[in-house]
């Protein structure tokens, strides 16, 4: 892993402040502090040496430009929030920072079509009390840690349960600097002046919104998403289930609740880590190190009161439609009677704090202490078919493997329109080497696992790129080699977020610049 050149960086750095009026530079321990990942496995390179946070303008493409003429390679984050998935840190330290937080304009709401535009420094809590300030009935679907910005998590594919959890797929319109500092909209922003732009994704053409989604192909410095409606009402059901095996029943009900459209959201169903992790740590329930035994998870599930999966799923619409609608999930869920099966309803009118919208909060981050101070989590998506069966099985393959080398089994299931999507967080104590070996070889096993059964990875840290990436092998790998051109068009000096996209290093086609791996 290489560092960008000193001599390199330094020119690099006086020609942007040269250049721009309003730029923050940063160097030195408070930037190797400040762009670390706090839950780094171990280090690839030896800190952060600069970052540059711009204030907006023209800002970003004269970095960008600067950045190729001096061959200083920049790794753009929102707000550096991406925790479980690399944080604020480049791959290696091996680029600078291109910290676009300053940046943090909502630039507009529009309620009528529920959509905005913010620039990638605005966070949920901003939105959520932007739309609370303004009174404007529009709910947003949060991660579950909402001080991150909405830009960055969309375009790491980050998720929420509500009808538009998927963040990725709310994203209507961009304004990118490309790698060779060119400034494009994509969609109907491509027209100047056209009030289409947060309206409809494509131009003529391809919709080229997903090009930006974890990839490495330009610096997005402002995107349009969709938000929700509020609704006239909601309903809540939550669902205890005792039984660890009766997960594949759980998972065909909901999802043929699903399939009819009783149901409007993506309903999640998580093992008890998932939310004891948040209320306790470790230690309350065991000193061992070694994954929680059964007599361990009973007890803990007794005092907390929860079950082996906790699923929740909510209903929107008319007040009528929601009544129809919870009729049936209430008789689909009548098998599932002694889970403790709960509902809850609200409508217009009624205090807005019962109401089952997202509220952004810093609270999601609590489950990093579980293994005590050091605690930290690298986090790993993997996307299924629909099927209680394969459910089953694959959290099976993930306990066993993760009990074979001692961690906890902390993991969520996400139902979509056509696939379950399930995040599997490996909680650890980064002070203790040994587990974070651990911790590393099992997640490649994960991976390596899923892939024999057909299922590939659709987020992981830079860390585990390459590995996810790998997979892919259709046609001697020719998606990544598809994805290495299309790097090389738009960023031909390969300046941005090196080591990003995965791809085996011998289709990488990079010049002589500084590269991470
Ligand atoms: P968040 O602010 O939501 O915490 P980050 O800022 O950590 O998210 O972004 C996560 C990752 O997404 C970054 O490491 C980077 O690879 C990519 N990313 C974030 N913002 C941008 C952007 N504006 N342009 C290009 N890539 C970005």
């Amino acid at each position: 892993v290489t560092s960008p050149d000193d001599r390199a960086l330094s020119r690099f750095l006086a020609d942007v402040e040269r250049r721009s009026s309003d730029l923050e530079i940063l160097t030195g321990d408070d930037c190797v502090r400040r762009y670390s990942d706090p839950f780094r496995l171990r280090s690839l390179g030896d800190g952060t040496v600069a970052a540059v946070r711009p204030s907006g303008g023209t800002a970003i493409q004269d970095i960008v430009r600067s950045a190729n003429e001096h061959g200083v390679p920049l790794w753009p984050i929102s707000r550096g929030e991406n925790l479980g998935y690399g944080g604020s840190a480049s791959f290696g330290d091996a680029a600078v920072i291109l910290d676009l937080s300053r940046m943090n304009r909502i630039l507009a709401v529009n309620v009528e079509d529920a959509f905005c535009l913010v620039e990638p420094g605005v966070s949920f809590v901003d939105m959520h009390d932007h739309l609370q300030r303004h009174d404007l009935p529009l709910w947003l679907s949060v991660p579950g840690y909402g001080l991150g910005s909405m830009v960055g998590n969309a375009l790491e594919r980050g998720v929420g349960n509500s009808p538009y959890g998927d963040h990725a797929s709310q994203i209507c319109g961009l304004e990118v600097v490309l790698g060779d500092g060119e400034l494009v909209r994509t969609g109907m922003g491509a027209l100047s002046g056209s009030g289409m732009w947060q309206r409809q994704r494509a131009a003529l053409g391809p919709r080229y919104d997903e090009l930006f989604v974890q990839s490495g192909y330009g610096v997005v410095t402002k995107m349009g998403l969709w938000l929700m409606p509020q609704p006239e009402a909601s309903a809540a059901i939550e669902i205890e289930l005792s039984d660890r095996d009766g997960l594949g029943g759980l998972v065909e009900t909901l999802t043929s609740l699903k399939r009819q459209a009783y149901i409007q959201d993506s309903p999640v169903i998580a093992s008890f880590l998932t939310m004891a992790a948040l209320r306790s740590v470790r230690s309350d329930w065991s000193d061992e190190r070694r994954a929680l035994n059964l007599e361990e998870s009973r007890r803990l599930r007794d005092a907390l009161g929860l079950g082996w999966w906790n699923a929740r799923t909510r209903l929107y619409g008319p007040v009528d439609m929601v009544e129809l609608c919870l009729g049936h999930v209430e008789k689909a869920l009548r098998p599932f009677a002694d889970s403790g099966v709960r509902v809850s309803r609200w409508r217009r009118g009624e205090p807005i704090e019962n109401a089952h919208r997202g509220i952004p909060s810093g609270g999601g981050l609590a489950n990093a202490q579980w293994c005590g101070e050091g605690g930290a989590h690298v986090d790993l998506a993997v996307a299924l078919p629909l099927s209680g069966a394969e459910a089953m099985r694959h959290a099976l393959r993930v306990m066993d493997l993760l009990e074979s080398v001692g961690v906890d089994y902390h993991s969520a299931f996400y139902l979509r329109e056509r696939h379950m999507l399930n995040i599997v967080q490996l909680l650890f104590d980064r002070n203790d080497t040994a587990m974070c070996e651990a911790v590393e070889a099992a997640y490649k096993m994960l991976i390596i696992d899923a892939s024999m059964r057909g299922y590939g990875v659709t987020r992981a840290p830079a860390h585990f790129r390459a590995d996810a990436m790998a997979v892919f092998d259709f046609a001697d790998h020719a998606l990544s080699r598809m994805g290495a051109r299309i790097k090389a068009a738009l960023d031909p000096g390969a300046i941005l977020s090196p080591g990003k996209d995965g791809f085996p290093a011998e289709i990488r086609p990079i010049g002589s610049l500084p590269t991470a791996r």
